[in-house]
């Protein structure tokens, strides 16, 4: 599997760049991992949008799905002009409205997710662990073959992620705050917490994304490695990695 970054900025994304959004690619399929704002225009660069079979969303916050509807259009107008024969699968969780959304007339169909499910989509098997956040959340893991990315969306810190991380090739890992803001922000993971999560889960390899307005991104890099020993580096637009 090829594994694209899109967009890897918390919140909003800078001038020219997106929040969350990760391309998956295997043996002619293709899914979105989550879609932020932004996704769409920068997705472009690397696909195009009527090869896009399946969108598996995190949770409903705006930086995870701003672009969702834009991509629900994009499916319509496609379908219409007949560029596009299936309507979009977007999976999500059922824990709230949110999920009613991704059901768009004949162009996009929502289908339900929870931490039981084992879903196959093309050669890749999905599964997910509950996060803490203020809304409901997951993270992924994704596997093909004996190979396994596990992408860790906003979440404080629990041992359940680093269970569900075990062993992973590649660690795609939320890193919105530096090691000093420590039980300040709830929700989501700091640098350090991070390096823990990929030292004690035994992963190959740790990418930090989901990345903070502020300070010195060089900084999270160091912090993780003060837990972690395997490589360590930053998302950046447009950069993959193949498992
Ligand atoms: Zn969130
Ligand atoms: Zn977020």
């Amino acid at each position: 599997m090829k594994i694209t970054t899109i967009g890897w900025w918390g919140a909003y994304p800078n001038a020219g760049e997106a929040t969350s959004g990760y391309l998956l690619e295997s043996e002619g399929f293709s899914a979105l991992i989550d879609c932020g704002s932004g996704v769409l225009a920068q997705l472009q660069k690397y696909t195009a949008l009527q090869t896009i079979d399946a969108v598996v969303l995190s949770h409903y916050h705006s930086d995870h799905v701003a672009d969702l509807g834009c991509l629900q259009y994009a499916s319509r107008i496609l379908m219409d002009l007949g560029q596009r024969k299936q309507p979009l699968k977007i999976y999500g969780h059922a824990e709230d409205k949110n999920f009613d959304v991704l059901n768009y007339l004949q162009y996009s169909t929502g289908y339900a997710f929870d931490k039981r499910t084992n879903l196959q989509l093309g050669p890749l098997k999905f599964t997910f662990c509950r996060n803490i956040h203020p809304d409901p959340c997951y993270s992924m893991r994704i596997e093909e073959n004996d190979l396994a990315l596990v992408y860790i969306s906003d979440t404080g810190y629990t041992d359940d992620l680093v269970q569900f991380a075990h062993g992973a090739d590649l660690l795609l890992c939320e890193s919105s705050l530096y090691d000093e803001y420590q039980g300040r922000i709830p929700g989501h993971l700091t640098a350090g917490e991070t390096g823990h999560i990929a030292a004690a889960a035994a992963v190959r390899h740790l990418v930090l994304t989901h990345l903070p307005h502020f300070g010195n991104h060089s900084m999270l890099v160091e912090q993780a490695r003060k837990k972690y020993n395997g490589p360590v580096e930053l998302a950046t637009t447009g950069k993959c990695w193949k498992l």
